[in-house]
């Protein structure tokens, strides 16, 4: 499959990694839009947030569940943002479900 975010996971593609489990992968984007900038994925190919079926409710609850402890683990301190874009009307550009954490001084 041509997918980005399944090559990382896959480890067919470099990415500074914050954190792994069996179930997601977090890492830097190659782009940051603040000084801390974090994707967080699951590994299995989700397209999007409107793909998402039902079964995948306690997938989700983990992946929303390991934000704030990534943020904490990267200094977030004094607080986040959470952006999910969803298609193409929605700024989506890579079509693996992924939660962007954006944070740090400004
Ligand atoms: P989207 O617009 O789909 O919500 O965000 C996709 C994000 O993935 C963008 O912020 C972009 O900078 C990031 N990105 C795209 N390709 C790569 C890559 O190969 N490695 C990393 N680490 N981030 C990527
Ligand atoms: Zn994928």
């Amino acid at each position: 499959m041509n997918c980005i975010f399944c090559k990382i996971v896959a480890g067919e593609i470099p990415a500074k990694k914050v954190h792994e489990d069996e179930e997601f992968l977090a890492f830097h984007d190659i782009r940051p839009a603040a000084p801390v900038h974090l994707l967080v994925i699951p590994k299995r190919h989700v397209p999007s947030l409107a793909d998402v079926q039902p079964g995948d409710e306690a997938m989700l609850g983990r992946l929303m569940a390991l934000v704030p402890r990534l943020a904490h683990e990267n200094g977030l301190e004094g607080g986040f943002k959470t952006a999910i874009n969803t298609g193409r009307d929605g700024g989506q550009e890579v079509d693996h479900l992924h939660i962007h954490i954006l944070g740090g001084r400004r």
